[in-house]
Formats: structure tokens, sequence, C-alpha cells
């Protein structure tokens, strides 16, 4: 009988991808705190510069960014201090509600904020390694783990097109375009699926699970 691989047996595949991307969490981190120590920000204050830059059109309050970055209102409070005592953020008050506070980018913040989006580049340079038909296949794994999430209430933002009122699954017959953005009113394939998108808007709670079913049953039946 030949050998057995290590750990046969004893762990899954879910445990090895599991694994896998606690290992990419973990290269995140350290790139975020090794960025972030050249530049006195931890790795909050840097996510958080980056999420305002992505969020540039609108206005976000704190507890955008706590419900986006999954972190408590606390957390988020403590680290806009500090960027506002950097110079980094402004608190000002919102164009649509007066009572609103509203932070945005600085000049130097926007500066700041486009070298510490840099740190997500090594995994970048994996994911370019795929494949496209790889990458879209994976693109589709993630959609339905961060769906998982979301539904475990671990996340409580994910503006990705699985969960859009604009998002209609497998509506034309083009297999490599199956699916429909209503806002741009265009096909789209597995591969252009966003998963942070900014012109997102929530399905209604009726509609979600059809809508989710007919993503995930891959247009079977159609
Ligand atoms: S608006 Fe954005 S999230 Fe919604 S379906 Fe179109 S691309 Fe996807």
């Amino acid at each position: 009988m030949g050998k057995r691989l290590p750990m046969q047996g004893e762990k899954t595949i879910v445990d090895h991808i599991t694994t896998g991307l606690t290992k990419v969490a973990a290269a995140l981190r350290s790139q975020a705190w090794e960025g972030g120590t050249v530049r006195k920000l931890t790795p909050t204050q840097g996510q958080i510069l980056v999420l305002l830059a992505e969020r540039a059109t609108r206005a976000v309050r704190l507890n955008d960014v706590a419900d986006e970055l999954c972190l408590t209102a606390a957390t988020v409070s403590d680290a806009v201090i500090t960027l506002v005592e950097k110079q980094l953020v402004q608190k000002e008050r919102s164009a649509e509600d007066r009572r609103a506070l509203v932070i945005t980018l600085t000049a130097a913040g926007r500066r700041e904020a486009q070298q510490t989006a840099g740190w997500t580049e090594v995994v970048e340079a994996g994911v370019k390694s795929l494949t496209p038909d790889e990458q879209a296949v994976f693109l589709r794994g993630l959609t339905k783990v961060i769906h998982s999430l979301q539904t475990q209430g671990v996340i409580s933002v994910a503006r990705m097109c699985a969960g859009c009122t604009y998002f209609q699954p497998y509506v034309h017959a083009d297999a490599a375009r199956p699916h429909h953005c209503g806002l741009v009113n265009k096909p789209m394939g597995e591969g252009q699926l966003r998963l942070d998108c900014p012109d997102f808007v929530p399905v209604g709670d009726v509609d979600r699970p059809r809508r989710w079913e007919a993503f995930v049953s891959g247009g079977e039946g159609r």
C-alpha cells in the first residue's frame, strides 16, 4: 500500500481552504502593520483611510465605517479622533442632514490613503497568477463565503451584486455573460461580479431569498 498523505483522513478540503484563507488574512495583517509602522498608522486607521478614499463621492458617517469594516463604533471613533489629530481626516456636518456628522479625507489624508492602499498588492499578485476561469470560480466562491458571513451576522454590509436590487442572475442565454446589471443595463459574466460596488442598492427582504437562490442554482431550470 502506498504511503498516506500527511493528515490524510483527518482534514477535509473545507479545513484546507479555511487554513488558506487564514494565511491570506495573516499576510494582509502583516502588510498592514508593516506599512503602517513606517507611517505611524494602525491597520484600523489605514483601513479607514482606504475606505474613505473608495467612498469619496458619498457622505460617510462613523456608523457606516463601523458597519463596513466590521468594527465597533467605539473603535472607529477612537481611530477617527487620532486621524483628525493627524490632520488626515476631517469631520463636518452632513449636507443632507445637518444633525449628522460625516467624515472625509483631507488632502494629506488622500495622499496617505493612496500609499496605504498598497498593502493589498501582495495578495493581488497572487490572484493575478490565476487564469481568468480560475479567477471567476474564485470570485463566485468568495461571494458565497461572504454571503454566509452575512447570514451568520459577522458582516453587516456587503455591497455585492448577489444582494443588489439591480442584479438579475441568469437572465441571458449567453453562458459567458448570463447575468444582467439593471443599473447600466448590460449583461455581465461571472468574472464581472462585484464584491464592493459603489452603486449597490440592497435588494428588498421579499426578493432577497429568491434572488440568492436563482444565483446559486446556476441558472438551472431556466
Ligand atoms: S449596481 Fe453594482 S452591485 Fe448592483 S448589479 Fe450592478 S454592478 Fe452589481
